[in-house]
């Protein structure tokens, strides 16, 4: 008799975009004629950007011919990728990271959701609240929770995100293991300082545990004092994991490209002591159920670190951050307290009422989509998350919409 892996009846319904897209729907059906702007799930909105257009057709071009024809690539990623990433993500950072510690992918969420795999299923897992839901969702479906009980998986740890502590989480009072921690924060928009990073990279000395670091944002970060990568302090590359993504950076949300970063000093144990090189576990697995990202997309995303490719990268991500400018200003001053924006594409409103009746409200007075906080967490019941990835002429038009509304 064929049986089901029973973890994943203790998922909560349907993945929180798909429930926002049914509600949206719902609403679209019962009132046709309303014009409905989505500012909820994080999809960037622009073309992308003309050096990886030219890279992905001239590579294209060579699959034409059987002389430049190309086959399978190497699982983890074509040196030519691997060594800009390195170069300039890492080492012009003065981040000692190598070609070979990073592992090239079809994207961060598939990453983040995968990594856990080769970790024992019964460590101790701390996420933040609010928190990006594949974290949760991929250690439920592995096992490493009980069930769901007032908003919170048994088993779990949770680390609160809140305005009391700037979006930042406190150490754990527990001991954890495995701890995953995303900068510029989604959903929050939140980033997070060399010293506060520094905390966390000597509480995994300390515990002998390993940091999760999501940086799928890195590319909006405006404040040079801010870390770029996990790799600037100190000890890091002994306990830390870093994903990126092309995704926001150069708009390849549907052309797919990222990376993870597993540095070779990264160890993990079996439940005897015995040390264990995590690299080579990544590496089996990686090799084991991917078989790489097709060329002439690499070669998009080598053309990000063109000058022409850093350019245009710049201008579109500053594009969204002007937008992101524009929605924190015009909730300031409907006189709602909001985080992030600055350095990430992302605003946090305190709505002051129910995440889901905000929601609703924006959604039935504006036509305006954003995303609930709760969906996010327990912490994030009383927000809402706006994304700016839209175009700004939509973004005027939702905010005007938005002070009618709220006014
Ligand atoms: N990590 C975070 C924090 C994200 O917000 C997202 C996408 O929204 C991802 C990862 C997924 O990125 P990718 O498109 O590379 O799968």
């Amino acid at each position: 008799m064929i049986r089901i892996n029973e973890n994943y009846l203790k998922l909560q319904s349907s993945y929180l975009f798909a429930h926002i897209a049914k509600r949206v729907e719902a609403f679209q059906a019962q009132h046709p004629d309303r014009e409905i702007i989505r500012m909820g799930i994080g999809d960037v909105t622009r073309a992308l950007p003309a050096a990886c257009i030219d890279a992905l057709h001239k590579a294209t071009d060579e699959l034409a011919q059987d002389s430049s024809f190309r086959g399978y690539g190497p699982e983890q990623g074509y040196a030519f990728l691997r060594e800009k990433i390195a170069q300039h993500d890492f080492q012009d950072r003065g981040a000692s990271i190598a070609a070979d510690e990073i592992f090239v992918s079809d994207g961060a969420k598939c990453d983040t959701g995968n990594i856990q795999e080769i970790f024992a299923t019964d460590i101790r897992v701390a996420v933040p609240d609010p928190v990006y839901p594949v974290y949760v969702d991929t250690n439920v479906m592995a096992g490493r929770t009980g069930t769901f009980q007032d908003g919170r998986y048994e088993g779990l740890v949770y680390l609160d995100c809140t305005e009391a502590n700037g979006y930042v989480p406190a150490l754990p009072q527990e001991p954890v293991d495995l701890i995953y921690l995303c900068f510029p924060n989604n959903p929050t928009g939140a980033t997070i300082t060399h010293a506060q990073l520094g905390q966390w990279v000597r509480y995994a000395h300390e515990h002998k545990a390993l940091i999760l670091y999501d940086a799928a944002y890195e590319a909006f970060i405006r404040d040079e004092s801010l870390p770029r990568t996990i790799y600037e302090i100190d000890g890091a590359r002994n306990v830390a994991i870093e994903f990126r993504s092309f995704s926001k950076t150069a708009g390849f949300t549907g052309t797919r490209c990222a990376f993870t970063v597993v540095p070779k000093s990264c160890k993990a144990h079996t439940a005897d002591g015995q040390v264990i090189t995590v690299y080579d576990l990544w590496n089996r697995r990686h090799t084991t159920k991917f078989n790489s990202v097709s060329y002439p997309v690499q070669r998009a995303a080598e053309a990000v670190y063109s000058p022409e490719g850093q350019a245009q990268v710049r201008e579109l991500t500053d594009y969204y951050l002007n937008n992101a400018a524009f929605i924190r200003q015009a909730f300031t001053d409907l006189g709602y307290p909001c985080v992030g924006g600055d350095n990430s594409p992302y605003i946090w409103i305190n709505g002051r009422r129910d995440s889901w009746a905000f929601f609703d409200l924006l959604l039935e007075k504006a036509g305006v989509v954003c995303t609930p906080g709760a969906g996010f967490g327990t912490c994030g019941q009383g927000y809402i998350r706006l994304s700016a990835f839209n175009s700004f002429a939509n973004v005027q038009k939702a905010m005007n919409l938005i002070q009618t509304a709220l006014t």
